[in-house]
């Protein structure tokens, strides 16, 4: 919220925030306009756990993609984007891995739950080569430190937010046979899935054997139909585990926005029927998101910055170690971490906006983590020219 106040006071390029600056596909805006001038009655409420037509489409079609045998009306829960598919899911003692969405942390707590982080280490770079997100991985014995007789819950994010790093079939498997071995139940956030690069693939920890059981799946519409404003959500799970979030739902939000979710089940209902087909949004959008990634990674190492490529998702950090070991004083608060400091010193000095990545740490690990920062490249041609105009500037500021 500071970041956002500042960009707007000093005229700078929003590469921060995690929204698309260009329309939603056509069918889906149809799919939308169609909910509003139908039928009067979906301007009323609809079911509690979601609209029918919407709950069976997500059944439908996730049940293929996991193989599993999903039913409407025990395994799916429509909720107010994933946040309120996160916010039922978190009533416990959590597992969280570090670089995590910021959210995660306060929602533990606020369920009476206590979080135990555990993080991603960048691995060994080849000189001269642009790290990976691959790089960073979690140590297996660390990890398995982490899980007690208390542990609850683990929050997984693959496509990751910050770091754009897409969990692998063995990795996941690591973190599968933990939450068996010690009864252990796994909150997977995937509301990147669909943006994937490289050809990388993404994996869903619930279609690993054994898993389905204990796991609660969540995608958001925001993000797979590039509408973050329509606030639709999903979580997938077992009736055993769905029972407990629909008491929760049914007691906080109960209803979402009727024609969000008529909407939303148009736009799956066009892509059932395209599912792999080159014309499939699910095939188009990553191949554009990996073309405005390639070059915003491009132009940002013209100023000396150091992305580390995401294998998916929408955002990427970048290293500033550099600017940090040459102009370690920036301004800020006494104990400000770096990264803070530089993102206001980049908006005031260099009219750029990105997020530090120390905020997506617990507060014991921010120092040690506070020399990244974070960018978000689902924009539109416009903003990543007017970025170049920034950068160009910044670099001819540099002299040769
Ligand atoms: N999970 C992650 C990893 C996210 O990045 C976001 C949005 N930034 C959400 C959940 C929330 O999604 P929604 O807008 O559907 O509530």
């Amino acid at each position: 919220v500071e970041f956002v106040k500042m960009a707007s006071e000093c005229d700078a390029v929003n590469l921060g925030q995690g929204f698309p600056d260009f329309p939603p596909p056509d069918f889906a805006v149809e799919a939308f306009r169609h909910a509003l001038s139908s039928d009067f009655m979906l301007n009323q409420y609809t079911k509690a756990f979601g609209y029918p037509p919407l709950t069976k489409m997500l059944a439908s079609f996730f049940g293929k993609l996991l193989g599993q045998e999903i039913d409407p009306l025990k395994n799916v829960l429509v909720t107010v984007g994933a946040y309120g598919a996160l916010f039922t899911a978190f009533q416990a003692l959590v597992i969280i891995i570090e670089p995590f969405f910021d959210c995660y942390e306060p929602m533990t707590l606020m369920a009476g739950g206590r979080p135990v982080f555990v993080t991603l280490k960048p691995g060994p770079t080849q000189e001269g080569e642009l790290d990976s997100s691959s790089t960073w991985q979690l140590d297996p014995t660390e990890l398995a430190s982490k899980f007690s007789s208390r542990t609850k819950a683990l929050i997984l994010n693959t496509p990751n937010n910050p770091l754009g790093k897409v969990f692998s079939r063995e990795e996941l498997e690591l973190v599968a046979s933990l939450c068996r071995q010690h009864d252990v139940i796994c909150i997977t956030d995937e509301v990147y899935q669909w943006l994937v690069y490289d050809g990388y693939q993404h994996v869903s920890i619930a279609s690993l054997p054994g898993m389905w059981e204990r796991t609660l799946t969540i995608g958001s519409a925001g993000k797979t139909f590039s509408a973050t404003g329509w606030k639709v959500g999903w979580v997938l799970g077992p009736d055993s585990l769905m029972k407990h979030l629909r008491t929760v739902h049914q007691n906080s939000i109960y209803h979402c926005p009727t024609q969000s979710q008529v909407a939303v089940a148009r736009s799956f209902e066009h892509e059932q029927l395209r599912f792999g087909q080159p014309d499939s949004y699910f095939v188009q959008f990553p191949q554009a998101m990996q073309r405005a990634r390639d070059h915003m990674i491009h132009s940002l190492q013209s100023v000396g910055l150091k992305p580390v490529v995401p294998q998916g998702s929408y955002f990427f950090i970048a290293d500033i170690s550099d600017f940090k070991s040459k102009m370690p004083d920036l301004p800020g608060e006494v104990d400000e971490p770096y990264d803070r400091r530089f993102v206001k010193w980049m908006i005031k000095n260099k009219g750029l906006v990105a997020i530090p990545v120390s905020v997506f740490y617990s507060v014991p690990h921010r120092k040690l983590f506070d020399h990244y920062i974070r960018f978000c490249f689902v924009k539109d041609e416009s903003t990543l020219q007017a970025m170049d105009e920034k950068l160009q500037r910044w670099k001819n500021e540099l002299g040769p």
